[in-house]
């Protein structure tokens, strides 16, 4: 069993831009991976992980196609680089994808020319939704970076309002 993160591993212990009372962003053991340590005998975790290929026949997996990354800043943000000569197949049978968002996809800033938030999301006004291109709106995770539901849904019924304006001009 291996369970690969594209990310790298946690500190074990707070560092200094991560301080009591602000949520620990540190390296935890949860109880489903102390019961694979047991098992296995080894931790199942494998960290700065990408995922190239999913490898198989007739829609049946057979392995995966795997690359080392590093993270650097490329354009304003970190992103998970390949590193050369690090590629590798593993043989698998069963694949869970148990993913996050990261951020809005590179190619609409290039494509739509849109500005870019600090924290690598679409720049967009908190009431009107508009990003820095005129008739081109953003909401919900592509522009808050990555939230609940509920967000989700009040920033879809703004931005359609805001739209319905824009159109009504
Ligand atoms: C693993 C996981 C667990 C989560 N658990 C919870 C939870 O328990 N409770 C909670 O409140 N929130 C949870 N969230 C967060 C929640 O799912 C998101 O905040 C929410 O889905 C964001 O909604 P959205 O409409 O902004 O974006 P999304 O739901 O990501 O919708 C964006 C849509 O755009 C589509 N798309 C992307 N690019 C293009 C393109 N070029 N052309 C056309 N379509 C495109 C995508 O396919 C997608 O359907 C979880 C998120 C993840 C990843």
């Amino acid at each position: 069993m291996r369970q690969l993160e594209i990310n790298p591993c946690l500190p074990h212990s707070r560092t200094a831009d991560n301080p009591w009372p602000q949520f620990p962003r540190i390296f935890k053991t949860d109880y489903g991976q102390e019961e694979a340590i047991h098992k296995f005998k080894q931790d199942p975790r494998e960290f700065c992980i990408t995922t190239k290929e999913f490898l198989g026949e007739d829609g049946k997996v057979s392995g995966l196609r795997l690359c080392q990354n590093e993270w650097k800043q490329i354009n304003g943000r970190m992103v998970p680089a390949d590193i050369p000569g690090t590629e590798h197949i593993v043989p698998a049978q069963l694949v869970l994808l148990a993913m996050g968002f990261v951020g809005s996809e590179e190619r609409l800033f290039e494509e739509f020319k849109l500005a870019k938030a600090p924290n690598g999301s679409i720049a967009a006004d908190d009431s009107s939704y508009a990003t820095s291109v005129p008739g081109v709106f953003a909401a919900g995770d592509a522009r808050r970076g990555q939230s609940l539901v509920v967000w989700a849904i009040a920033e879809g019924r703004g931005a359609a309002h805001a739209v319905d304006k824009f159109l009504r001009k």
